[in-house]
C-alpha cells in the first residue's frame, strides 16, 4: 500500500463523543426516479478533516457532494453546517464552495482573473482582491504565473489554478469532486501530496469524492465507503484496511484473501473463533473474534497478503497453516507477490517483501509452500 501522504493527526474528533461535527448529514434521502442515489445517509465530519467520499461509479457519491453543496435538495433529511440547518439554503448562502472534475477554467481570462472572478463579483475592492489573487498564487506554488492564460498551462498548473479559484473566497468547506482525474497517474500521484499539503496549511475542512481506493488511502484522515447509496462504512486509512467490516470494502479495498466457512466453534477465553474451511490444513481456520458466533454461522475471513508467512517446509506450529503449489508470480520491484493453489482449489496471494530492491523472487512456480499466519491477522466478516 502507498504511504499515506498525512501525518496522523494529532486529535481524532470522532474518537470524542462530547466533540461537535463540523458538517453533520442526518438521514438524507435523495431518489431520481426509481434510483436511491442517496439511501438514508448519516454522515459526521469534523473541522479541519480532509475526508473522502469513496465507492464504485453510481454508487451515489456526487449527489451527497452536490446535496452538501446546495445544488441538490435531499427528498428528506438534514444538513448542518457549524451547527447551523442549511437543507433550505442556496449554494451562495454556504460556507462553501466546490470544486469540479472538469476545471471550467475560463478560456479568455487570465490565471489571475480566472482566480479572482468570485471576488469581484462579490464586489471585494481590486486592491484586496490583488493581494489575495497573489496569496493564492503563492499556495499553488505559482506566484509568477498570474497572467498566462489556461491554455499556456500544463494540466497539473490548470488543477492548481482551479484550487486556487475554489479557496479564494476562503469557504469554511471545500467540496471536490474527482478532482484529480483529469491528471495522468504520475501527476495524479505527485499532486495528491500538494493538496494534502495545502489543505493542511490552509486548514480548511475538505471533503473529496474518488472511485479510487489508493487516493483515498493516502490523502484522508478519514474514509466513508459508499456502495448503492448507502455508507457501509466510515473509518481512518488504516482501520479500514485492517478491519474491513463487510466483503464489499474488503474486496473495494482490495489486494485480500477471503475465506468461506461456517463457524464450529467460539473459545470465549481466548476470543478465537474457529472456522470449517477446506483450504486448510486439518480443515480448520482459526481467527481473534472478541464477540461470539453461533455455530453454524457462515463467515468470510479477510487476510492480508503481508500479514502470511510463507515457509519451504512444513511449520512446526501456527494458528493457520495452508500449503500448496505456487500458481503465478508477480515480481512488483520491492515485493513480489506469490499465487498459492491449495489442494482444496483455492488460491491464496501471499506478498515477499525483498529487503534488497534488486533481489529475485525466491519462488517458482510449481514449489510447493507452506503458508502460516497467526489468528490476529484474520478479520471475520460476517456481512
Ligand atoms: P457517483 O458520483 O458515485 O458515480 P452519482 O451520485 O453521480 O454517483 O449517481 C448515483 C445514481 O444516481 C446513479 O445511478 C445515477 O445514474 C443517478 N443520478 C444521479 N444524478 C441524476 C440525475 N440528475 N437524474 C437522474 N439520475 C441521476
Ligand atoms: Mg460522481
Amino acid at each position: 500500500m502507498a504511504q499515506p501522504a498525512r501525518l496522523a493527526p494529532a486529535t481524532e474528533p470522532w474518537k470524542d463523543p462530547a466533540a461537535r461535527p463540523y458538517v453533520r448529514i442526518e438521514g438524507v434521502t435523495k431518489t431520481f426516479g426509481k434510483v436511491h442515489a442517496c439511501d438514508d445517509i448519516s454522515l459526521d465530519v469534523y473541522r479541519g478533516e480532509f475526508f473522502a467520499l469513496l465507492g464504485g461509479s453510481g454508487s451515489g457519491k456526487s449527489t451527497l457532494l452536490r446535496i452538501l453543496a446546495g445544488f441538490e435538495a435531499p427528498d428528506s433529511g438534514r444538513v448542518l453546517i457549524d451547527g447551523v440547518d442549511v437543507t433550505a439554503l442556496p449554494p451562495y448562502r454556504r460556507p462553501v464552495n466546490m470544486m469540479f472534475q472538469s476545471y471550467a477554467l475560463f478560456p479568455h481570462m487570465s490565471v489571475a482573473q480566472n482566480i479572482g472572478f468570485g471576488l469581484k463579483q462579490d464586489g471585494m475592492p481590486a486592491g484586496a482582491i490583488r493581494d489575495r489573487v497573489q496569496q493564492m498564487l503563492e499556495l499553488v506554488q505559482m506566484p509568477q504565473l498570474g497572467n498566462r492564460k489556461p491554455d499556456q498551462l500544463s494540466g497539473g498548473q490548470r488543477q492548481r489554478v482551479a484550487l486556487a479559484r475554489a479557496l479564494a473566497k476562503q469557504p469554511k468547506l471545500l467540496l471536490l469532486d474527482e478532482p484529480l482525474g483529469a491528471l495522468d497517474k504520475r501527476l495524479r500521484e505527485r499532486t495528491q501530496f500538494e493538496l494534502v499539503n495545502i489543505q493542511e496549511r490552509v486548514g480548511t475542512t475538505f471533503v473529496m469524492v474518488t472511485h479510487d481506493q489508493e487516493e483515498a488511502m493516502t490523502m484522508s484522515s478519514r474514509i466513508a465507503v459508499m456502495d448503492a447509496g448507502r455508507i457501509v462504512q466510515v473509518s481512518t486509512p488504516a482501520a479500514l484496511y485492517e478491519y474491513p467490516s463487510t466483503r464489499f470494502v474488503a474486496e473495494f479495498i482490495g489486494g485480500i484473501n477471503l475465506f468461506e466457512g461456517r463457524v464450529l466453534g467460539h473459545d470465549a477465553a481466548a476470543g478465537i473463533v474457529r472456522i470449517a474451511c477446506d483450504a486448510l490444513e486439518g480443515g480448520v481456520l482459526q481467527a481473534r473474534h472478541p464477540d461470539p458466533l453461533p455455530e453454524g454461522t457462515a463467515v468470510s475471513v479477510a487476510v492480508r497478503p503481508e500479514k502470511i508467512d510463507v515457509h519451504e517446509a512444513a511449520p512446526p506450529r501456527a494458528d493457520n497453516v495452508a500449503a500448496g503449489k505456487v500458481r503465478d508470480i508477480a515480481y512488483l520491484g520491492d515485493v513480489s507477490i506469490y499465487h498459492v493453489e491449495t489442494a482444496s482449489g483455492a488460491e491464496v496471494r501471499v506478498q515477499e517483501t525483498h529487503v534488497e530492491r534488486s533481489s529475485e523472487p525466491h519462488y517458482d512456480w510449481g514449489d510447493t509452500l507452506w503458508l502460516t499466519w497467526p489468528a490476529t491477522a484474520a478479520v471475520v466478516l460476517t456481512a
